[in-house]
């Protein structure tokens, strides 16, 4: 440690801190404007100028280390007039439109300039006139406000890792270049808005911002509640309506939002709100008041459940909704109905996940920190469109990349990681069960697996190579349409790493051998000894924001929360006791199994709370037939949603930043959301809409408030149970979190495996995916997301820059396959299968390999999930909607 003075004040740090770091530490601020946490440091501003003793030259404090015995001053005269004649030269190439800059009031110049009493330059004549850029839907660049500090290149450049934003020119001449300016001519701008959030001037500002004044605002933490990162982010709000959101720095996120946290915040306020619960009268949806619709429901549960038994009512809860919507829904299905029926869609994305990591590992879910991406040798992303699906950690990814690692890339299409990628593995779609098969057969032939890990903390490694020892790398490269040369390399790049993690999602899961992928990721990862570790590990990202979180409520058939199984006796009667009722020991439906009962009339009444199946299920021609059949359907949402415009009673909930709670991020880190506005309308949390409709049942529940309820879960949830709103006011906490002076739990498995001493290895042979390409349909056909939507876009699709830059259906088709048929980009063209058929707009790219369809699933105008093949995983009871035959031909 170093001993050093600082303005009078005896400081300690540890060597190599700077001098900025060293009076943060004791809570002396020194002004900075080019610096940004986490980046070293450019020291171009030069507006944090200290003077340290016995040196005639004064110092840049974001770049200078302490020595040992430094005494420093950060407000000496010499300081203070240095710090003037900066700013003096910054106001010279800065409009001072102060009056009329949307930036007025939180301006860190005009902050500075007022405190430092400059009031203008003493320059003359030397400002550009560079017109504004406002070629972006969502942001503009005013070059006469810029000072050229370089925070939103660097941030653009290191952080977020793309090299979107630049400068051209020297002198007063030097100016930003935007991705839409001649000068740069960079066409890899995804509209973050990073730039535009650590912009310290009003050079860089939201479009929305000319509406109000920073003044104006009120600003309140919480969690994005789009996909699983669970960024933190503040949302500005003025007269109950959310006009901006500015990046935390979250666990995860870094300071870093995509486009969706920062400008996709629009639906929340949006005239399309549902704002009055709606009842079905003559087969017309009409407005009807709380306690009508609330009676109607009630009274409907009871007939039902008089008539045909409790089991022929089953409910979706959402991996939306907070964590605290989500326990009192599982609570009301089995409570207060008397049903394990409850199910939500992480069935559609990561069932597979959980049954798969829950047999080798012990605990489905990520094993390691998000932030360890950005610190790791070798990645290995297979199955996921990292930059898109789950951006920030698309950034901390590249961010290893800047910092040398390797990055292994297996996937069907070439998405952006690509750009990135060491290997390319260019798989055929459901063929990852081969791969990882493939991968352990290079290992293990050339010996590069940990034996001593392998011996001292894994058990069934004979059973492994049984299985792999066919899976020779020609064998693998047949079956999977790549090069075994490539799969040769990708498995020793994995092999010899000391930090090497597996990031992987959708395109391993959704596969009716999902389970088998997901062990097969499991397998690897313990074969290399990659488990328990900083920096390695199996990461399944999450895709929505609370997706984690439902499983851990217990919004599942099997499950109470925290993965108690039902039919464990003494699991069920720890819940009987807390609860105070009889429940029952009978494993529920799933979300497939739900349908086909609801079409078949065993299922009679399905309340639907955040989902929309009409939109996200396979087969949607089977679930609306499913839906239409249903006596009573209930549809609680913001929006009257596919689904919603089937209900018989509709009710309106709220947004994320209408209510108290909590989300589960894909790293098992819970964090908190908290209410920023009222809610719009008649809308209702949705806790408090279910604690209504339970005391209607007659379970009579005292919950008032999130607060209320996250405490009776964690009394019941054990890896929740050192978990309160007091602990979580001072940050997010990773399960396990078993008692109150628990720190939480940042990597799984260290030492142990939530299933014993042994991880067990369960190997699989390849099967092929349930509908291959036939004569009829002789394509394969698969689908995904794309960054600027999310899940079945009921929000993005009603945030207007969102849609301009994205908004309508389409295909992607392979050159060769678009020539043998005459298509062109643009066309509309007709895809179908067994199932149905859509038009949409078509796209010729090599992004898909030739024989290779994909269609985003958001879209309600030509709906992929028309498509898809209900067959399942028979373990995890997860639909293929990653693989299915289909068929293209002009429209
Ligand atoms: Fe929100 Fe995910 Fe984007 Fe973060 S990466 S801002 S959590 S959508």
């Amino acid at each position: 440690m170093l001993n050093v003075t600082i303005d009078g004040i005896k400081v300690q740090v540890k060597e190599g801190s700077t001098i900025l770091q060293a009076a943060q530490s004791v809570g002396i601020e020194i002004p900075t404007l080019c610096y940004l946490k986490d980046l070293t440091p450019e020291a171009s501003c030069r507006i944090c100028l200290v003077e340290i003793e016995g040196n005639p030259k004064l110092f840049t404090a974001c770049s200078t280390p302490v020595a040992e015995g430094n005494v420093i001053h950060t407000k000496s005269e010499k300081v203070i007039a240095a710090r003037r004649s900066v700013l003096d030269l910054m106001l010279s190439t800065h409009r001072a439109d102060c009056f009329s800059c949307a930036k007025n009031g939180e301006c860190q110049l005009q902050n500075l300039c007022y405190e430092y009493g400059v009031e203008q330059t003493s320059y003359e004549g030397v400002r550009n006139d560079y017109p504004i850029d406002d070629s972006n839907e969502f942001f503009t660049y005013n070059p006469q406000q810029c000072i050229l500090c370089q925070r939103c290149v660097n941030v653009c450049q290191k952080l977020h890792g793309e090299s979107a934003i630049g400068i051209v020119n020297r002198g007063f001449k030097a100016k930003i270049a935007t991705p839409f300016d001649q000068l740069l001519r960079s066409t890899n701008c995804v509209s973050c808005g990073n730039c535009v959030s650590v912009c310290p001037v009003g050079a860089l500002l939201p479009k929305s911002r000319v509406r109000f004044r920073a003044f104006e605002t009120k600003k309140v933490p919480t969690t994005c509640t789009y996909c699983g990162v669970g960024c933190q982010l503040e949302l500005q709000v003025k007269d109950n309506t959310v006009v901006g959101a500015q990046p935390l720095y979250g666990e995860a996120n870094k300071g870093l939002l995509c486009v969706k946290g920062k400008f996709g915040y629009n639906f929340i306020n949006h005239k399309d709100r549902l704002t009055k619960p709606l009842i079905r009268k003559d087969g017309v949806l009409v407005e009807s008041e709380w306690d009508e619709a609330i009676g109607y429901i009630a009274d409907k549960i009871k007939t039902i459940k008089a008539e045909s038994g409790a089991d022929a009512l089953a409910g979706l809860s959402s991996a939306r909704c907070s964590n605290e919507d989500n326990y009192v829904f599982q609570k009301m299905m089995r409570a207060a109905i008397g049903t394990n029926n409850v199910d939500h869609c992480a069935r559609l994305c990561h069932a597979s996940t959980v049954a798969g990591l829950a047999i080798t590992l012990g605990s489905g879910a990520m094993t390691n920190s998000i932030a360890e991406a950005a610190d790791q040798d070798v990645v290995f992303v297979t199955g996921s469109n990292t930059t898109e699906t789950h951006p920030v950690i698309g950034s901390l990814i590249r961010q290893a990349k800047r910092k040398g690692a390797k990055i292994i890339v297996a996937e069907p299409r070439r998405i952006p990681l690509c750009r990135e990628a060491d290997v390319f593995l260019q798989i055929k779609p459901g063929t990852n069960v081969a791969l990882f098969n493939g991968m352990m057969n290079v290992i293990i032939s050339e010996g590069l697996q940990d034996q001593k890990y392998i011996d001292e903390r894994t058990e069934g490694y004979e059973a492994l190579c049984e299985v792999v020892k066919d899976y020779t790398p020609e064998v693998v490269a047949e079956i999977c349409n790549i090069d075994a040369e490539e799969l040769k390399k990708a498995a020793r790049l994995y092999a010899k790493a000391d930090k090497a993690g597996i990031y992987y999602a959708m395109g391993v899961t959704q596969h009716s051998t999902g389970t088998e992928g997901v062990m097969g990721t499991s397998n690897l990862a313990l074969l290399c000894g990659k488990i328990g570790k900083y920096g390695c590990g199996v990461n399944p990202l999450r895709g929505q924001n609370n997706v984690q979180g439902a499983c851990d409520m217990g919004c599942l058939p099997t499950d109470f929360p925290a993965y108690q199984k039902v039919f464990n006796d003494a699991a069920r009667e720890k819940f009987e006791r807390a609860w105070g009722v009889r429940l029952s020991g009978k494993p529920g439906l799933t979300v497939t199994e739900i349908m086909n009962a609801v079409e078949e009339g065993k299922v009679r009444g399905l309340y639907i709370m955040g989902e929309n199946p009409m939109m996200s299920d396979p087969d949607i021609n089977h679930v609306r037939k499913a839906l239409e059949n249903c006596e009573l359907l209930v549809v609680q949402d913001i929006f009257l949603t596919e689904t919603a415009a089937l209900a018989d009673v509709v009710l309106p909930g709220c947004t994320f930043a209408e209510k108290d709670g909590t989300f589960t991020n894909t790293e098992r880190r819970v964090q908190r959301i908290r209410k920023a506005i009222n809610c719009v309308g008649e809308s209702k949390a949705d806790f408090e809409i279910l604690s209504e409709v339970m005391a209607a049942l007659g379970y009579a529940n005292s919950f008032r408030t999130a607060d209320e309820v996250f405490a009776e879960m964690a009394t019941v949830t054990p890896s929740y149970g050192g978990m309160s709103y007091e602990r979580l006011e001072k940050g997010g906490l990773q399960w396990p979190c078993p008692t109150a002076d628990h720190p939480g739990t940042p990597i799984l498995h260290v030492g142990k495996f939530s299933r014993g001493e042994r991880a067990l290895f369960k190997p699989a042979p390849y099967r092929p995916s349930a509908e291959t390409p036939d004569s009829e349909y002789p394509m394969i056909f698969t689908t995904g997301r794309i960054l600027y939507h999310y899940h079945t876009s009921t929000m993005t699709g009603r945030v207007e820059g969102l849609m301009n830059i994205s908004g309508r259906s389409y295909v992607e088709v392979n050159p060769a396959d678009a020539a043998k048929l005459d298509i062109v980009s643009g066309d509309s063209v007709k895809v179908s299968s067994r199932r149905g058929g859509v038009i949409v707009e078509a796209r010729v790219t090599d992004i898909v390999p030739e024989g290779v369809l994909f269609m985003p699933f958001h879209f309600a105008d030509g709906p992929a999930n028309l498509l898809t093949n209900t067959a399942i995983d028979p373990t995890a009871k997860i639909p293929e909607l990653k693989v299915c035959a289909a068929r293209i031909e002009k429209a």
